[in-house]
């Protein structure tokens, strides 16, 4: 075997994967389709949100902690920025998911935040006109990291480790025999010890034998430029959520360039296939981004300047899928999405690493195992 471990796809958890096996002497590939910066994964663009009062469920927050501190460390590694604190207002009803998560899970965990009413949150970012009922949960330690380059990022220190990087070259097939596993390409071939399989939407297409519950969903981003940037000046203003009836909506700081970045989540849960989906973004999508969201932030307000489509990778319970695979334990899956993944990518591939190479990791991932959807390795 001329490899330990061979990773497949090399996106937000691929490359962090590639990065934490490098780091252990071990001989590791990384193998994608498609070069760095692609935009037909989930990965690509500048920015994604890190928070830490997980409205999704208390138990993500010592796993976004750690990922904090990674991201801080990968930094010192690349000699670069890739996070930035910002801090987060996450906004609606009193008894919506957003609102109430947030506040369950700083509470839990003792995060530091405070609540307030949609007046008090307007006088404070004067931006935002929200109904008077509404409240605010304001976090301090929340921010963006950058994602495309956290992904060169590791790549990068990934191959300065002795990890090989191929790019452009898809994979065809992933198949454990006996106590090695063989991954075929279009171009060759490779056996290794294990294979972490980190394929984002293509997940599903390349362990098919698992019938994993997945669905992929076209999402859609938009840039704009607000007619008053200097309310939304980064170093000022937060990060955003807000959830209203027409669900969440969310949002940056001004980019450098004098852009706003906003979107809706969960888009219109549009189920598409990876290979073939619309990657043009209608007028229709712009209305279903800018329509809730300029009634609420009303000095964003100013011209669609640039879109474009990304994919989640749904699970059914909105959680994440990490595990080895059940009965070829020498394959590890993991689609660490559904929409909110990348702000781990660190603290996963790093996990991702241990499973690989010792079948056990420290970290608490529990929650993300196959046994929940009864799957089972045919
Ligand atoms: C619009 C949008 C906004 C988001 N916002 C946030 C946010 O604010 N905060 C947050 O934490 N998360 C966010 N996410 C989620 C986050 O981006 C994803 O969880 C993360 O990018 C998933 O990374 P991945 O490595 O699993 O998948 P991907 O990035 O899709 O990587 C999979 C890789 O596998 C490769 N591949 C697939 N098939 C093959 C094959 N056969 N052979 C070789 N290579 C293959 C692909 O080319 C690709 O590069 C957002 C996602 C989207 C789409």
């Amino acid at each position: 075997m001329t490899h330990d471990v061979i990773v497949v796809g090399l996106g937000a958890m691929g490359s962090a994967a590639l990065y934490h096996l490098a780091r252990r002497n071990v001989r590791a590939i990384g193998l994608d389709r498609f070069e760095p910066g692609h935009e037909r994964g989930s990965s690509h663009g500048r920015t994604r949100i890190i928070r830490h009062g997980y409205f999704e469920h208390p138990s993500y927050v010592p796993l976004v902690r750690r990922a904090a501190t990674m991201w801080r460390e990968l930094e010192a590694a690349a000699g670069h920025r890739l996070m930035t604190v910002t801090g987060i207002a996450e906004m609606g009803h009193p008894d919506s998911t957003l609102v109430k998560g947030t506040l369950s899970a700083s509470r839990e965990h003792r995060l530091p935040h405070e609540v307030l009413t949609a007046h008090e949150l307007m006088r404070r970012y004067p931006a935002f006109r929200l109904p008077q009922d509404y409240v605010a949960v304001l976090q301090p330690d929340a921010g963006f990291v950058e994602a495309e380059a956290g992904i060169r990022a590791h790549l990068r220190l990934a191959g300065a480790a002795g990890a090989v990087v191929r790019t452009s070259e898809r994979v065809t097939s992933i198949e454990q025999r006996g106590e090695h596993v063989r991954v075929r390409t279009e171009r060759t071939s490779y056996d290794a010890g294990a294979v972490i399989v980190t394929a984002g939407p293509w997940t599903k297409s390349l362990l098919p034998d698992l019938a994993l519950p997945l669905q992929v969903t076209r999402q859609v981003l938009l840039w704009v430029r607000p007619p008053q940037p200097e309310l939304f000046r980064t170093g000022w203003f937060p990060v955003f959520m807000i959830e209203s009836e027409h669900g969440i909506h969310y949002g940056f700081p001004l980019h450098d360039d004098g852009l706003l970045k906003i979107a809706k989540h969960h888009h219109d849960r549009e189920v598409v296939d990876p290979e073939d989906y619309n990657r043009t973004v209608s007028q229709a999508d712009e209305s279903t981004v800018t329509g809730p969201l300029f009634r609420m932030l009303p000095a964003a307000a100013g011209p669609v300047v640039a879109t474009k489509t990304c994919l989640y990778t749904m699970a059914p319970d909105e959680d994440f899928v990490i595990d080895r695979v059940p009965g070829q334990e020498r394959i590890v899956v993991a689609s660490p999405c559904s929409g909110h993944g990348f702000k781990f990518a660190p603290a996963i591939g790093h996990a991702l690493a241990d499973l690989a190479l010792t079948g056990r990791t420290a970290m608490d991932l529990r929650r993300f195992r196959l046994a929940r959807f009864g799957a089972m390795a045919s």
